[in-house]
């Protein structure tokens, strides 16, 4: 039931807006930003749905706690707040928050043909990214190595945009592996 004063989402759908209520610069790198935004309705329904929608997801039941990885930024979702970090500019976060309320309605609209997960999905393995990096440790990333960049990437911190070969022809069909495996697709 909704609180005195709380927005009724459209009939059939779990969400209606998602408002951005403060930003700031990120601690990591202050060129980067956090950014924190309010759902106007509780999801904590259709976050084990999420868990088990989302490649690379991590959900803690006890705390209802989603988080994940998107084109480098990390997102947590919770039941009445949910927060991006490391987010490149305004537009991106902006852009991010609205898939994100694309996907938990989408989620929601199908939840009785999804198995809910109420657990930790697991993550990819430096090893298991490394494979399919083009493993030259031509150090164009910054981090020396490929070994060194999978390190980063399986933390959550690494992007794929990072490694400039990765962007090219060549390397189409291991980076879409790359983007399936850390959720980025
Ligand atoms: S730029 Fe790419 S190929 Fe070169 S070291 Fe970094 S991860 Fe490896």
């Amino acid at each position: 039931m909704n609180t005195p004063g709380e927005r009724q989402a459209p009939a059939g759908v779990c969400l209606g807006t998602i408002r951005i209520t403060r930003v700031e610069p990120c601690l990591a790198d202050p060129s980067e930003w956090r950014l924190y935004a309010t759902p106007d309705a509780d999801i904590s329904e259709t976050l084990p749905y999420l868990n088990a929608v989302l490649t690379g997801a991590r959900y803690t039941h006890e705390t209802r706690t989603l988080s994940f990885r998107r084109q480098g930024m990390l997102v947590t979702v919770m039941p009445r707040e949910i927060r991006l970090a490391l987010v490149p500019t305004l537009d991106a976060g902006r852009a991010l928050l609205e898939w994100l309320r694309g996907t938990i309605n989408d989620t929601y609209a199908r939840r009785a043909s999804i198995v809910p997960r109420e657990g930790l999905q697991r993550l990819p393995s430096a090893l298991e990214l490394y494979k399919l990096l083009p493993r030259t440790n031509c150090a164009r990333c910054g981090f020396g190595t490929c070994i060194a960049f999978a390190l980063r990437l399986a933390s959550g911190i690494g992007r794929l945009g990072e490694c400039p070969l990765l962007q090219e022809v060549g390397f189409l069909k291991p980076r879409m592996a790359l983007q399936m495996l850390l959720g980025e697709a």
